[in-house]
């Protein structure tokens, strides 16, 4: 969002802009739930990067970040490093584990397009194996996912259609395959408006979802999870796939570069600039910045990160042209939240006003076609819009 804007205002000469990358494409963060569950195709969720961004103005450089030196103003890559005048660190998150036992080597995370296409081969694989074996393995058919918020949520609304196409496939009775939601919480959403969640549990149950509420995830094993409402009564969930979504934190490089920092998010100026260093700025899931009405970070969205993205352009171009003056303060505009549960329902809270069903499931739709607009334009909306509204 940053490069693509800046590259709007800037004139061919009056910066060298790189963007650095380790994949050639960039992709939906926002959107991986449905590759992971096999509802979209991975490539779907992708697009090249040098297809949004003007080389006439900005230069792509494919590199891995392994640290930045922000004291010495140096980017180290896998392959060789950069210096800068400015930077604008916006590495995204990675799954937060909170030091869980074997939650690393035995679970699955929704984090990239690698691993969602990882999740997506292991379910089909599971299925057809048990499809193949004389004596069946119940457990290749049990999904649980761990932790109820919005990309767990998101992630079995997307499994509960996708199942009865895999039993089809494979001819499985769909009784046989159990997909269970473990939740610390007292509640799925927490937070989340109240009434829009019992709905969400009771269309989810209805494509057979079982909810586990109020029940912490402790240890992930070889041959599954083991959970417990408390220390002394746990239990052994058995089950080949587990899907860890219990929450995320910043980039690790944050935390190898030296910057001060919770969770991987590094508490950022009001103008977006990382503390002791006016020339870096750090924006989206790598920042964090206090709600003052609720004393609360704001949670990591894409919402934020692509209004951060703006600021951080205008901000940037500020500085360049040597109006200090200008720069400008970040207050989000939280236009909403909606929840997708699967391709054809949904809940959400939009400008403050309710919505369910096929309503809501458009306006998803709505938000994911207009973040490929404010990147990309209306080409890249035709690319790899969503159109399939009821
Ligand atoms: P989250 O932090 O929102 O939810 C994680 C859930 O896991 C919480 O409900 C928590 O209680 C639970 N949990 C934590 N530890 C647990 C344990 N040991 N056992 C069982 N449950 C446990 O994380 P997320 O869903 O990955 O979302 C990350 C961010 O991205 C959030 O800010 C979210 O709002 C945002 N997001 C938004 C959307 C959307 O707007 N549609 C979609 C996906 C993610």
């Amino acid at each position: 969002m940053t490069a693509t804007r800046l590259q709007k205002s800037i004139g061919i000469n009056e910066a060298d802009i790189k963007i650095v990358n380790k994949n050639s494409y960039h992709y939906e963060t926002t959107w991986l739930h449905e590759a992971s569950a096999g509802t979209l195709h991975h490539n779907r969720v992708l697009y090249d990067i040098a297809g949004v961004i003007d080389r006439n103005k900005v230069e792509f450089v494919q590199g891995t970040v392994e640290r930045i030196v922000p004291e010495e103003n140096r980017v180290l890559l896998g392959d060789g490093e950069l210096s800068y005048d400015y930077l604008v660190v916006a590495l995204g998150s990675e799954a937060e584990t909170f030091g869980i036992k074997g939650m690393k080597e035995h679970a699955f995370s929704i984090v990239n397009v690698n691993a969602a296409r990882k999740i997506r081969e292991h379910i089909e694989s599971q299925f057809s194996a048990y499809n193949k074996e004389e004596v069946k393995n119940e457990e290749r058919l049990t999904i649980v996912v761990g932790g109820a918020g919005f990309t767990g949520i998101e992630f079995i609304g997307e499994l509960a259609n996708r199942i009865p196409e895999l039993c089809d496939e494979y001819q499985i009775p769909r009784e046989k395959v159990k997909i269970i939601c473990v939740e610390a919480a007292p509640t799925i959403l927490p937070g989340f408006d109240p009434e829009l969640v019992k709905y969400a549990i009771s269309r989810l149950e209805k494509k057979g979802v079982t909810f586990m509420i109020g029940t912490a995830v402790k240890e992930a094993t070889p041959e599954g999870i083991i959970v417990g409402k408390d220390e002394e009564q746990l239990f052994e969930i058995k089950a080949r796939t587990v899907v860890w979504a219990a929450g995320v934190r910043g980039n690790s490089v944050i935390d190898k570069s030296g910057f001060e920092a919770l969770r991987g998010r590094v508490k950022v100026s009001p103008d977006l600039r990382a503390p002791g260093y006016d020339n870096v700025f750090v924006i989206g899931d790598a920042a964090l910045i206090i709600n003052k009405d609720t004393n609360r970070p704001y949670p990591p969205t894409a919402q934020i990160a692509m209004q951060q993205g703006i600021v951080c352009a205008h901000n940037l171009l500020a500085l360049i042209r040597g109006e200090k003056e200008e720069l400008k303060a970040f207050e989000p505009d939280i236009k909403g939240t909606v929840c997708s549960l699967g391709e054809d329902d949904a809940i959400g809270v939009v400008y403050g006003k309710k919505i369910k069903g096929t309503i809501a499931s458009i306006m998803k739709k709505v938000i994911d076609n207009r973040a490929l607009f404010m990147i990309g334009g209306l080409s890249l909306v035709l690319k790899k819009g969503k159109f399939k509204f009821v």
